[in-house]
């Protein structure tokens, strides 16, 4: 049973902001308990939307929400007791004390005594936060401000975690750390949704992965079959003479668009210099050519570029 139950339905989502401004246009998406799943998808796309509707923090316009089989509108207690958020925004007070942070978390869900200072002492070490557990949190680094957010996330040990961009505007080492923790609670069973603009963050993470652009979602499939997708790579070829039919080609897919341009389909272990030799012997020459790019790889170039826009911040 467990196998099967989903950590995260959602059903034509709709959200419509009060400026008129439609952030989520209906969207589906199903998460499985136990996954690791990224949704990714440029600035503006609707990812904060979404998440801050699973986690009551935003109105819906319309749609249902299940967490765990719990409906946000008929069981919201419950639902949201399966549920932690890692928010992108630092939301911590900061005049607080670590230790003090995730204990009045911990409070928040009801949990308090010995339990409460065993979770507390357990997810501090663990975000290595320990040591500055009586410290105020506005005397940790970003990247400790960020782990601190995924402690209190963790001390009613969710089986749902949320993160909201984790490692934006963290440096690398950091980044590679927190990867390693997220990996650890997921194999011990947690099931993780992030948000990402980073592909090679979801890449190294997630198994599954769903593309939200303009407020709606794109692609909702395996990492892997999404990254196939973008290998493969389409050229458009003007050629020097019309020819009534597409030549076959070895480890090439061609398909005539008119007398005088041919679409090839070039998959990762082939070159173009092959391609070239293989045209030549057909007697065949190539003007121009250009790549031809698909919806998917646009998104992805967009997201490269507020990758590079990111990294330049840093
Ligand atoms: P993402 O997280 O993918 O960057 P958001 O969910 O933050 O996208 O935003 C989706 C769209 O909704 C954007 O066009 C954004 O400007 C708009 N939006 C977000 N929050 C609000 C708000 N409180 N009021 C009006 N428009 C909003």
């Amino acid at each position: 049973m467990r196998g099967h139950m989903n950590a995260l339905t959602i059903r034509n989502l709709q959200k419509t902001y009060r400026n008129g401004k439609t952030a989520l246009k209906g969207i589906d998406l199903n998460v499985a308990a136990g996954d690791f799943y990224a949704l990714l998808g440029p600035n503006g796309a609707g990812k904060t939307t979404a998440i801050g509707i699973v986690s009551s923090l935003v109105n819906k316009s319309g749609g249902e929400v299940e967490i765990f089989g719990h409906n946000i509108d008929d069981d919201l207690e419950s639902a949201k007791s399966c549920l932690g958020l890692v928010p992108q925004e630092i939301n911590l007070n900061l005049w607080d004390t670590v230790g003090n942070i995730v204990r009045n978390q911990a409070g928040y869900y009801g949990i308090g005594g010995k339990l409460a200072r065993q979770r507390v002492e357990k997810y501090l070490r663990e975000l290595r936060l320990w040591d500055r557990r009586d410290d105020v949190a506005r005397s940790l680094s970003g990247g400790m401000k960020r782990r601190l957010m995924i402690a209190r996330a963790l001390v009613n040990e969710p089986r749902l975690l949320i993160l909201d961009e984790p490692t934006a505007g963290v440096d690398i080492e950091i980044r590679r750390s927190m990867w390693d923790y997220l990996r650890e609670i997921n194999a011990a069973g947690t099931t993780i949704i992030l948000t990402t603009h980073y592909l090679e963050e979801a890449e190294s993470l997630c198994r599954n992965i769903g593309i939200i652009d303009d407020g709606r979602i794109i692609e909702d499939a395996k990492m892997s079959t999404v990254l196939r997708k973008l290998q493969k790579e389409v050229l458009v070829l003007t050629l020097s003479s019309e020819i009534s039919a597409a030549p076959r080609l070895e480890g090439f897919e061609t398909k005539l668009l008119n007398e005088g341009e041919l679409e090839v389909e070039k998959g990762p272990g082939h070159d173009i210099n092959d391609l070239f030799l293989q045209l030549n012997k057909h007697g065949l020459r190539v003007v121009s050519m250009r790549n031809k790019a698909n919806r998917l790889e646009e998104l992805f170039l967009r997201l490269v570029d507020s990758k590079q826009a990111a990294g330049e911040r840093e």
